[in-house]
């Protein structure tokens, strides 16, 4: 039996919260109430957009970063220190490695996702990866996708091109317009984020996924209209917002929230504003959410899947099953020839807090009222 994973946050208080006045909304009430927000009603349409669904895998690149992020995941999830010395990647190694972990499986698509720290501080190792990748041959078709603060793109395209015409996604986080970006991410700047990613749009590039982090001291409306401008302008091809992680409690939870529905709302008008025009906003998780409602589709996972243990994460000669959690949740190594040693992990207590929050409480509510109805009508035949 595999041994359990648990992120750490504070059950107890989050009971007590549930136990007692829950989170309040003025008109929907207690938000942690078992229900609160329901995917519904019955599909409305046929499926009959594709989904694609290649094989993941991140590899990160090297530990250090050109910036300092409020609340990076680096370096809040452990100390930074043990990030900025984790080993770089050793390219032909980690190379190995991922055709080792692609040996029986049955998808033929391959997306390698360059992670760090600053991926494009070690631009040498990254292109080697490729090649290696590429010339590995093989029944895979690979892609490349690199995560950037876009800082060094200029350089990328000056020194190693092959590598930028290589990548067909860049994921640029930008956290605001300048002033906001700039407070957030010291060590970036949003000007020179621009120019980059023109110089890249000039190179004839890959597609760019713009994204957000959006910690209490933002907001989603200057975020959103960052991202406003990169569309203008033909800089980005779509674009998610997420929250940081962080053990830090909110100054006003009631504050953020007021400001971030009002923002919400804002972002939900332009997106239906869009769709008016068919020149759909490509807001990834709205987009999804929606299609699923739509059609009726579950994923029946969490957002990344990490607990059903498909993708593997490498990182400094060890395998995670996220690459965002700390160096003590490793569950593997890379022995010297790329070969992989996986242990049997129990990834599902991963997604544990979806139980603390109540989210199969519904579920179960849902299955014994339809058992309820059931019984009735059953019982109005017999009479
Ligand atoms: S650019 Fe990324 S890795 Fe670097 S400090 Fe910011 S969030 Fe962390």
């Amino acid at each position: 039996m595999g041994e359990s994973m648990r992120v750490a946050y504070d059950v107890e208080e989050l009971r007590r919260l549930r136990d007692g006045p829950g989170v309040q909304h003025p008109r929907f009430g207690d938000l942690l109430r078992p229900g609160s927000v329901r995917m519904g009603p019955a599909p409305v349409i046929a499926q009959t957009y594709g989904e694609r669904s290649p094989y993941f895998v991140h590899l990160s690149v090297t530990g250090r970063c050109n910036a300092r992020c409020v609340g990076c995941v680096n370096s809040s999830v452990t100390d930074t220190e043990a990030f900025a010395t984790m080993p770089e990647t050793d390219p032909e190694r980690d190379a190995r490695a991922i055709l080792h972990l692609l040996d029986g499986r049955p998808e033929r698509d391959v997306v390698v996702c360059y992670y760090g720290g600053e991926p494009l501080l070690r631009m040498d190792k990254i292109q080697s990866v490729m090649s290696f990748l590429d010339q590995a041959g093989g029944p895979f078709r690979f892609q490349h996708l690199i995560y950037t603060n876009a800082m060094l793109l200029d350089r990328a395209i000056e020194q190693y091109p092959e590598m930028v015409k290589r990548a067909s996604l860049f994921c640029v986080s930008v956290d605001g317009t300048a002033a906001q970006n700039n407070r957030v991410r010291p060590g970036t700047d949003l000007d020179v984020i621009h120019r980059n990613l023109g110089a890249l749009a000039n190179f004839g590039r890959g597609n760019v996924l713009a994204w957000s982090t959006l910690r209490e001291s933002q907001s989603l409306a200057d975020c959103l209209d960052e991202y406003a401008w990169l569309d203008r302008e033909g800089l980005a091809d779509c674009y998610f917002w997420h929250w940081v992680e962080t053990g830090e409690s909110f100054e006003s939870l009631d504050r953020f929230m007021a400001a971030y529905e009002r923002d919400l709302r804002r972002a939900m008008n332009w997106y239906v504003a869009r769709l008016g025009e068919g020149r759909p906003l490509a807001f990834v998780h709205i987009t999804e959410l929606l299609l699923y409602l739509l059609t009726g589709k579950e994923r029946g996972s969490s957002a990344c899947g990490v607990e059903k243990a498909r993708n593997f994460d490498i990182a400094g000669g060890v395998v995670h099953s996220c690459a965002d959690l700390p160096p003590e949740f490793a569950i593997g190594r890379i022995e010297p020839d790329g070969t992989p040693v996986v242990r049997e992990a129990d990834l599902k207590s991963l997604v544990d807090y979806k139980d603390d929050l109540g989210c199969y409480e519904w579920a179960f509510m849902l299955t014994a009222a339809g058992v309820a109805r059931c019984r009735r009508s059953q019982a109005t035949r017999n009479v």
